[in-house]
């Protein structure tokens, strides 16, 4: 080696150890050192175990918290069909903090989460510094479901049919007028801007779902930091941190498009560091309660490094390091699927996706399946996936009977005709009733046949995949795998035809 060649290594690897030695070593998180994860399930309010959530049954736990003396009823808004909204109150402290949710109706998750930690400021347990911590440094604001009208019918928008997070410069509905008259109120040093994301957003171009997707909201179009926005950052990358040991992979950084109509952006320019948050999907999570439980825990945590400012000490670089939300999941993918069009008979990967609509109770969500996309898709993911290069593509078989035999069918009869390759129920006797079949594993229809063709673009997902011999290994029910081989449950619903 020459000596040129062994003075530019040492220099190399000075640089190294210099670098390595001023990287700035992450904080610890205050609320790593308490029982508050472990413990969640003591304060998870049990009263509102489901991912939709009304007015009415949100309204009596409120009024057990303002009982009790943790909450301070304040300001009062009025929803456009005369819902009350509330402004709660809690601690004493110097700092105000503002936290709203729901002013999309059909994004409940931190709702859920906000009346869990209600509950844990007013426990007395092991916790107890953490709790009085807060309470005395800061000056909690709540404002849970902004939006109650669309709550009540599971709806992004308002009764007027305008989307509140887009009012917040004309102001034209008075859920608009009220957050910003509680925001100028008050003057809070951070807000929390709490929604719920579309389910199929990953992180990045990855495999993984974006659980939880930050944004630290720009306040003009060319996206500036300035102080205010940069302490919303460094609380993103404290937020980040924080549930990297429960999630980790899953979180990303929404879009910092600048959307001056959005109060995110606008608090922002007011001087009100925003941290947006959107709870997207989990595996295995329709009611969301992890991701309720994520929200609760990484909002105690925030609010604490509020309290003791200890955000500050968080690297900004690495709020630009979190990923980006990207849109490459869907529902379900079936790799390598055999299509029959016409003539011809080809292998493609088939791309299928639910939507989800509140069904007549007003409290369950029921699924519609759609193949969205049929060709290469080595770049997208499934929540769930099938492999189906040995597998052929058949139509379901229909059976039929009298409705009274139907009513009667149990499950394991109903398995057992999927396991034949049934998929469709025809009465004998009557027309069956279109739209979601609930606790069911077969579809109904009623007069028209089923297509030869098991698998289309943009038609229903109902179809079989059997080995070459024609034994149905999975069968797809609505855009549902189901898997022949195991132990079968009932699906969330089927389909009348
Ligand atoms: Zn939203």
């Amino acid at each position: 080696m020459g000596t040129k060649l062994l003075v530019t290594s040492a220099f190399i690897i000075i640089g190294i150890v210099v670098s390595f030695s001023i990287r700035r070593e992450a904080p610890g998180l205050a609320i790593e050192e308490t029982s508050i994860w472990k413990s969640y399930d003591r304060y998870k309010e049990s009263a509102i175990p489901y991912r939709i959530i009304k007015h009415a049954e949100m309204q009596p736990l409120i009024s057990k918290h303002v009982s009790s003396g943790l909450l301070r009823s304040s300001l009062q808004g009025t929803s456009v069909q005369g819902r009350k909204i509330n402004h709660l109150v809690a601690g004493k402290g110097k700092t105000k903090v503002l936290l709203w949710t729901q002013m999309h109706g059909d994004e409940s998750t931190a709702t859920l989460a906000l009346f869990d930690i209600f509950n844990f400021l007013s426990a007395t347990d092991e916790n107890d510094s953490f709790r009085h911590f807060l309470m005395e440094k800061l000056e909690l604001h709540f404002i849970p479901m902004v939006n109650p009208d669309g709550a009540e019918v599971w709806k992004r928008r308002n009764a007027m049919d305008i989307d509140i997070n887009r009012d917040a410069h004309a102001l034209t509905t008075p859920e608009g007028r009220f957050l910003m008259k509680v925001a100028d109120e008050i003057k809070p040093r951070f807000g929390f801007n709490l929604h719920d994301q579309n389910m199929l957003y990953s992180v990045g171009s990855s495999s993984k779902p974006a659980t939880i997707s930050f944004l630290a909201p720009a306040y003009n179009l060319v996206r500036d930091m300035n102080e205010t926005r940069g302490n919303a950052a460094k609380m993103v990358v404290l937020m980040n941190r924080t549930l990297q040991k429960y999630l980790p992979d899953q979180v990303a950084k929404y879009s910092d498009a600048h959307e001056p109509r959005g109060f995110g952006d606008t608090f922002q320019n007011k001087g009100i560091s925003t941290v947006l948050i959107e709870s997207g999907g989990y595996q295995n999570d329709p009611q969301k309660q992890y991701i309720r439980k994520l929200n609760f825990y990484v909002l105690l945590s925030a609010l604490h490094a509020i309290a003791d400012e200890s955000y500050e000490q968080e690297d900004m670089e690495q709020y630009h390091a979190i990923p980006d939300n990207g849109r490459f999941l869907f529902n379900l993918v079936i790799r390598n699927a055999e299509i029959v069009k016409d003539s011809l008979r080809y292998r493609a990967s088939v791309g299928i996706n639910y939507s989800a609509s509140v069904d007549g109770t007003g409290k369950r969500l029921n699924y519609v399946g759609a193949i969205e996309e049929l060709g290469d898709m080595h770049n997208n993911y499934g929540y769930h996936e099938v492999d189906a290069s040995s597998f052929v593509s058949i139509p379901g078989k229909v059976i039929t009977m009298k409705k009274g035999e139907w009513e009667k069918l149990s499950l394991e009869s109903e398995a057992a005709l999927l396991r034949q390759g049934y998929l469709y129920v025809r009465f004998s006797d009557q027309r069956s009733p279109a739209g979601p079949v609930r606790n069911r594993l077969l579809n109904l229809m009623n007069g028209i046949s089923v297509s030869s063709r098991p698998i289309a673009l943009y038609q229903y997902p109902n179809f079989v995949l059997a080995a070459s011999g024609g034994k149905p290994a999975y069968a797809v029910v609505n855009g549902f795998l189901v898997d022949l081989s195991k132990k079968i449950s009932y699906l969330p619903n089927t389909y009348g035809y």
